[in-house]
């Protein structure tokens, strides 16, 4: 569905290989452990697949949303986890790609599977609202120095680079913000607690207290107060579409779990199988068309992306909420329809499950895409 040229899909070919091989054997285990999916990292890192967004000059691969896209169903229909992980890169990414002469390294590292990255932006004190964080940056002798208390920051510990959002010194409205570039190795943060998530579980989306914490002011990754236009230009389209890619993966996967539990659990008193029942059929016929709905949308959404016009920002605001609550519906079919071989954990079904209700709460959360899609279609401003 997401209409490949020869090269594209050789890419993808290369991503199922890696998905097959390195990240689908751990899964289970990831989640079952609540830990970093480091070995599948890893693999995608060898792979070039870290730098699959970053532009050819810098030794990247020079993808768009397109293939970011399909990579990302991809890997979720392995495992979510890892998906949600490389989504968080890929939006770091679109920041790095997006203000280059603050990070021509680095971006190099990125290409070379030596820096995984991420986004520092949701906080204690504004929540999901995370186009406003509480903190402010304050200046000395040219670098910023920044005290924040960042909330569920994916990879947190673990990625070598993140993109951290602050309120810009001196600004007065909530969205005056600036990006920065803080790095692993920087003094004055921690993580400070462990991610153990209902779902999502190999995500390290932990907290991280900053605390006069200083960067080079060289790091900033947009003009001074352009954090906010930068976020929602450049990051949400990625963040959004990338999203719903990882929610039809997860569709993805349950459906393709419940068919085969369907086509080989027996009632052996009847001589038949699960799918002998009318029922059952007609639930798995359900969840095959939602998923295929859901990644006709988002295959349509692409297109707008890559060819803009006056829809494209509702089309994009629409894109992840339509994918999440989709699939949030096939996941639930798909608990009904195996019964008890899902409830009990014998199948994948119940972590595809757990999995598929994070989209619905990260932010743009699906309450917020919905009340801004309401504002446009009524003329309204959005914030
Ligand atoms: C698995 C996972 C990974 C994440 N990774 C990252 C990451 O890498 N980086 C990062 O910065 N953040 C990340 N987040 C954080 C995420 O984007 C949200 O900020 C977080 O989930 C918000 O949770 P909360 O309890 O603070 O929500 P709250 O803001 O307290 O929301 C509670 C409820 O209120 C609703 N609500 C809030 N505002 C409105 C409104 N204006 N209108 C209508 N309803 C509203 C919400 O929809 C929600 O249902 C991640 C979250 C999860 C679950």
């Amino acid at each position: 569905m997401y209409r490949l040229n020869e090269e594209q899909t050789a890419v993808i070919e290369e991503v199922r290989r890696v998905a097959d091989e390195s990240i689908a054997p751990h899964a289970a285990d990831v989640d079952a452990q609540g830990r970093f999916p480091r070995e599948a990292v890893d693999a995608l890192a060898q792979a070039g697949l870290l730098g699959l967004t970053i532009p050819v000059e810098y030794g990247g691969m020079g993808h768009g949303i397109r293939v970011a896209c399909a990579a990302l169903d991809e890997i979720a229909q392995r495992c979510a986890s890892t998906a949600m992980i490389y989504l968080m890169h890929v939006c770091g990414c679109s920041c790095y790609v997006a203000h280059p002469q603050a990070v021509e390294d680095t971006l190099r590292q990125v290409a070379r599977g030596a820096h995984l990255t991420t986004l520092a932006w949701s906080e204690k004190g504004s929540r999901s609202h995370f186009w406003a964080p509480v903190n402010q940056e304050a200046q000395n002798n040219g670098r910023i120095v920044l005290n924040a208390k960042k909330s569920w920051v994916t990879s947190a510990g673990e990625a070598e680079g993140y993109v951290v959002s602050t309120r810009t010194a001196g600004g007065e409205e909530p969205t005056d913000t600036t990006l920065y570039l803080l790095l692993k190795e920087d003094e004055g943060f921690t993580v400070s607690d462990r991610w153990n998530g209902l779902g999502m579980r190999g995500n390290a989306s932990a907290p991280m207290t900053l605390e006069d914490c200083q960067i080079p002011s060289e790091r900033a990754l947009c003009e001074p107060s352009d954090g906010f236009r930068t976020m929602l230009e450049v990051v949400l389209p990625w963040f959004n579409l990338g999203n719903a890619a990882v929610s039809v993966g997860i569709a993805e996967a349950a459906t393709s779990s419940t068919q085969s539990h369907l086509t080989s659990a027996r009632l052996e008193h009847l001589d038949s199988r699960l799918c002998d029942l009318p029922t059952l059929r007609a639930r798995l016929a359900k969840m095959r068309v939602e998923t295929d709905r859901a990644r006709a949308h988002l295959t349509s959404v692409i297109e707008a992306v890559e060819n803009p016009d006056q829809n494209t920002v509702l089309l994009v605001l629409e894109s992840k909420v339509a994918a999440a609550e989709t699939a949030r519906e096939v996941a639930e079919i798909g608990m009904q329809a195996c019964g008890g071989a899902a409830f009990s954990r014998h199948l994948s079904m119940e972590r595809n499950f757990r999995d598929v209700h994070a989209a619905s709460v990260m932010a743009p959360t699906s309450d917020v895409l919905y009340d801004f899609i309401g504002k446009a279609l009524c003329g309204m401003d959005l914030f």
